[in-house]
């Protein structure tokens, strides 16, 4: 690289970072850029139209050895990334559950890459230690949970769940930290009870603390797919007979399949009676009790001992945060603090440092962006954006109940609408593939992306609403495409 490039025109200088000139000027070209995507996302196809393997066909093999400029890496993104993205900001996107950033909170991602705080221990990061335990319990207090449960954030529902079933074993008092839970035969097999419709994180956190997969006893659930508390108390009851040492329940409320809500109520009492930990998992559903009259749905919630919910998936915050309520924080601190000297502090005692709670050292600066959003949006606009999410979804429901040609699968409690094609004159095995060739031909023409699930072992389409960009007028056009990929596929 010649001199006269270094440090200028958006090449690095020699040694430190970029220039001031040019982190202001393509910082505000990167802003501008951001700002044009979101105007014009409607132009891109939402699913990425490109084969797999071909992005890592375009890229070199190996490093640059020498330092290119911005403006190169700039246009790289336009011409490289942007044709292999799936569009998640696109207001067309129905896809598993729909979810979307927001303007506060990608200045909220912004603000932490500069500040790059590992808030690890109090001292690492006073303002994120601090400023988490407020927004947490503020959006605590806006879905209406009780006033035991304190919050800490994680990355994801998975990895909160995990840390919740491992506080809950910590709580049965096996000496599993000390001893493991190999090789002992004075262990009962330890098991932890959810619907068979509950999240496929569950059986991973089982398998990841040592449960083992027969540690995680699946219950079927009701026509509505809620779990069968009947079941539950029966299958706890046999489990003690046989010497089982039964702890955990997860319940869902909005299961990821149909949005089905397990009657967390009459669960509470079971769990109480045996002295059971419930883990309530509101990936998806949580943020709904943002809206006064979508808070009954966490009825018996104020009654568990932990309760997940996902800021990052409908509550306008950029990927990721997850947040773990938990009423037995003692418990979380004694299954995983461990403070080696060249992290003891002399404040220690005082504070609350985040690696005393979970698996991580160092943890991203997470409150700062869901503290801007709420902050921009308030509680109120917050519950307006999703209250009108789950009335274009009622909408989407009664066009869909109303039509001979299509019918819904399950109950929409909330912005998720379950659903198939069933023209006449179609057997069971042909409407399987109808409905997956109605889906892949929306999702081919770019416009819509729709996922599926099985629902009683009929494929079935989903339509999650949860776009902060998406209006009617996105809805009424799924409808259309459907409706039209319809015609093609019988035709
Ligand atoms: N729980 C439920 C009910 C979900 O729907 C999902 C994802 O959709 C998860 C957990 C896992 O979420 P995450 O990707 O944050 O681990």
């Amino acid at each position: 690289m010649s001199e006269a490039k270094m440090g200028a025109n958006g090449f690095a200088p020699e040694l430190g970072d970029m220039s001031k000139e040019d982190f202001r000027r393509y910082g505000h070209e990167l802003i501008d850029w951001v700002a044009d995507y979101f105007e014009h996302i409607e132009d891109l196809p939402v699913l990425a139209q490109i084969e797999p393997g071909s992005l890592k066909a375009q890229l070199p093999e190996n490093p640059p050895a020498q330092g290119e400029s911005m403006s190169a890496i700039l246009a790289d993104i336009d011409k490289l990334i942007v044709p292999a993205l799936t569009h998640w900001a696109h207001p067309s996107f129905y896809a598993y559950f729909a979810t979307s950033t927001s303007a506060p909170g990608i200045f909220g991602e912004l603000l932490s890459g500069a500040f790059d705080n590992k808030a690890m221990l109090w001292r690492t990061s006073p303002a994120s230690t601090e400023l988490e335990e407020v927004t947490l319990d503020w959006l605590r207090q806006m879905m209406g949970l009780d006033a035991g449960l304190s919050g800490i954030s994680y990355d994801t529902a998975s990895v909160s769940s995990m840390h919740a079933i491992a506080a809950a074993r910590e709580g049965v008092a096996q000496r599993i930290r000390e001893e493991g839970m190999s090789g002992r035969t004075d262990l009962p097999l330890l098991r932890v009870y959810a619907s068979e419709q509950a999240h496929s994180s569950i059986d991973k956190g089982i398998i990841t603390l040592g449960l083992g997969q027969r540690g995680l006893r699946k219950l079927p659930t009701d026509a509505e797919f809620r779990m069968d508390p009947n079941a539950l108390s029966e299958a706890i009851a046999e489990d003690k007979r046989n010497g089982l040492l039964p702890f955990c329940v997860v319940a869902t409320v909005g299961t990821t399949s149909t949005s089905s809500v397990d009657p967390v109520k009459e669960i509470v009492p079971i769990c109480e009676e045996h002295a059971m930990w419930l883990h309530v998992d509101t990936a998806y559903a949580g943020s709904a009790a943002v809206v006064p009259e979508f808070r009954y749905l966490m009825e018996g919630c104020e009654r568990a001992d932990s309760v997940v919910t996902n800021p990052h998936k409908w509550l306008f915050t950029p990927f990721d945060l997850s947040v773990l309520y938990c009423r037995h924080m003692d418990l979380l601190r004694q299954a995983f603090s461990l403070v080696p000297e060249y992290l003891r502090t002399p404040e220690q005692e005082k504070v609350r440092s985040g690696s005393d709670y979970g698996i991580q050292l160092g943890r991203r600066f997470r409150a700062l962006k869901l503290w801007m959003i709420i902050r921009y949006f308030g509680h109120e606009g917050l519950a307006a954006r999703i209250r009108e999410h789950c009335r274009l979804a009622k909408e989407f429901a009664s066009w869909v109940a109303a039509s001979d040609e299509w019918e819904l699968m399950a109950p929409v409690p909330l912005s998720l609408v379950c659903f198939r094609a069933v023209p006449s004159g179609q057997d069971a095995i042909r409407l399987d593939a109808l409905n997956e060739a109605i889906m892949h031909g929306v999702n081919a023409t770019g416009k819509a992306l729709l996922s599926h699930t099985k629902l009683n072992d009929k494929l079935t389409l989903r339509l999650s609403i949860g776009n902060i960009r998406t209006t009617e007028k996105q809805v009424r056009q799924v409808w259309e495409l459907l409706n039209e990929e319809l015609r093609v596929v019988l035709a």
